[in-house]
C-alpha cells in the first residue's frame, strides 16, 4: 500500500454540506432562501447568523461534477489503492440525497445532472483500463437496503432478509452473509444493476413527500486486484470495498403526521442515523477513537464498521433546502453534520 493516499488530510472522515436551489413548487409557494455561503466554499449561514464550518460547503450553484470531483474523485481512488471508502448522503427528505448520490431509478441522460455513483463507476473502469498492464482486477458489486432494521438483497429481491446476516471474519472484515455480490466487467453493466436494485426500494408516502424514502440503500463497489507483472507474488490479492449510501430521511417523526407502522419505522431510521452519528463522531475525536467506537448500536454501523475509520475513508455529504419554510430541519441537519466533523 502506498501511504500518500491518505497523507493529505489527518482526519478519515471529512463532511461536505450541499445546498438545492428552490424547487418550482416552493418558488410557487412564495418561499425564499434562507441559507448563505462564504466566499471559501467552507461555511454556511443559516438565517440571521447562525454560522457553521465544514470540509466542503456547496451552494445550490456548485455542480455534480464539482461535488463528484471534490468529494468522491480521491476516494475511488484510494479504493483502487486497496483502502476501504464511504460516501454518506444525509438529509431531510427532498433535500437532494438521491440527486447527489444519482441512485434514482431512471438513469439521466444528461452528462450534467449525472450524481455521484453513475461517475464514481465511469472512473473506476477508467483506472481499471489503465492498469490494466500491470494488474488484474475483479470487480463485484451489492446492492441492499436496510429497512425497519432488516436487510434486503436488492439485486436479488427473493432472498429473504433472515437468510441475510451480518458476520466479521478473523481479518475484522465485514461479510454480509446471504447478499450475492454479481461480477461486473463494465460502467454498463454495473449500472443496469443498480436500475434493477433501484426497482425495488421500498418506498412508502408520508404527508411531507410522496416518494419519500424511508430506507437506507447501499451500493456497494468490491474492487479485487492482483499484480501481473513478473516480480510480484501472483496470490497476493488486496481487495477494497467502497459503499455509497443514500440515507433514509432524517426529518422529525412529528414534522411529517407518521402514525402507527410508519411512526415505528421511523423510530428505526432515526436510530440508524442516531449511530452513524455516534460512530461518526467518534472517529473525530481523538480520544473516543482509541477507546471505544459504538459500531454495534445498529446495522447500519455495524455493516460499514471496516469502512469508516481505520485506514478507509469516509465523506459525508450533508444535503439540505435553502427553503425558509425548511428552517428547522435544515438546522437540524446541520448541527448533525457539525457533530460529526
Ligand atoms: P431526497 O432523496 O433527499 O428525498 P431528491 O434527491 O429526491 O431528495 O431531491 C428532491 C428534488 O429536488 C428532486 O426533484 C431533485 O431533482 C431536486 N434537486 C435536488 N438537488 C438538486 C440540485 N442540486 N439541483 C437541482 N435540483 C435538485
Ligand atoms: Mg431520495
Amino acid at each position: 500500500h502506498d501511504s500518500q493516499v491518505q497523507d493529505d488530510d489527518s482526519s478519515s472522515v471529512r463532511v461536505a454540506v450541499r445546498a438545492r436551489p428552490l424547487i418550482q413548487k416552493e418558488i410557487a409557494e412564495n418561499s425564499k432562501e434562507c441559507v448563505f455561503y462564504s466566499k471559501d466554499r467552507k461555511q454556511v449561514v443559516l438565517g440571521k447568523g447562525r454560522r457553521f464550518t465544514f470540509d466542503h460547503v456547496f451552494s445550490p450553484v456548485i455542480s455534480q461534477e464539482d461535488v463528484y470531483n471534490e468529494c468522491v474523485k480521491p476516494l475511488v481512488e484510494s479504493c483502487c489503492a486497496g483502502y476501504n471508502a464511504t460516501v454518506l448522503a444525509y438529509g431531510q427528505t427532498g433535500s437532494g440525497k438521491t440527486f447527489t448520490m444519482g441512485c434514482g431509478n431512471k438513469s439521466s441522460s444528461l452528462e450534467e445532472e449525472l450524481g455521484v455513483l453513475p461517475r464514481a463507476i465511469r472512473q473506476l473502469f477508467k483506472i481499471v483500463e489503465e492498469r490494466s498492464h500491470e494488474t488484474e482486477f475483479l470487480v463485484k458489486c451489492a446492492f441492499v437496503e436496510i429497512y425497519n432494521d432488516e436487510i434486503k438483497d436488492l439485486l436479488h429481491p427473493d432472498t429473504p432478509p433472515k437468510a441475510i446476516s451480518i458476520r466479521e471474519d478473523a481479518n475484522g472484515d465485514i461479510i454480509l452473509a446471504g447478499v450475492r455480490e454479481e461480477e461486473v466487467t463494465n460502467f454498463k453493466s454495473m449500472i443496469r444493476f443498480l436500475e434493477y436494485g433501484s426497482v425495488f426500494r421500498t418506498t412508502g408516502s408520508t404527508l411531507m413527500n410522496q416518494h419519500s424514502s424511508r430506507s437506507h440503500a447501499i451500493f456497494t463497489i468490491i474492487v479485487e486486484q492482483r499484480s501481473i507483472l513478473e516480480c510480484a507474488s501472483r496470490n497476493d490479492v488486496i481487495t477494497a470495498k467502497f459503499h455509497l449510501v443514500d440515507l433514509a430521511g432524517s426529518e422529525r417523526v412529528k414534522r411529517t403526521g407518521a402514525v402507527g407502522m410508519r411512526f415505528k419505522e421511523s423510530v428505526t431510521i432515526n436510530c440508524g442515523l442516531l449511530a452513524l452519528g455516534n460512530v461518526i463522531s467518534a472517529l473525530g475525536d481523538e480520544r473516543k477513537r482509541c477507546q471505544h467506537v459504538p459500531y454495534r448500536e445498529s446495522k447500519l454501523t455495524r455493516m460499514l464498521q471496516d469502512s469508516l475509520g481505520g485506514n478507509s475513508r469516509t465523506c459525508m455529504i450533508a444535503c439540505i433546502s435553502t427553503a425558509d419554510t425548511d428552517l428547522e430541519e435544515t438546522l437540524n441537519t446541520l448541527k448533525y453534520a457539525n457533530r460529526a466533523r
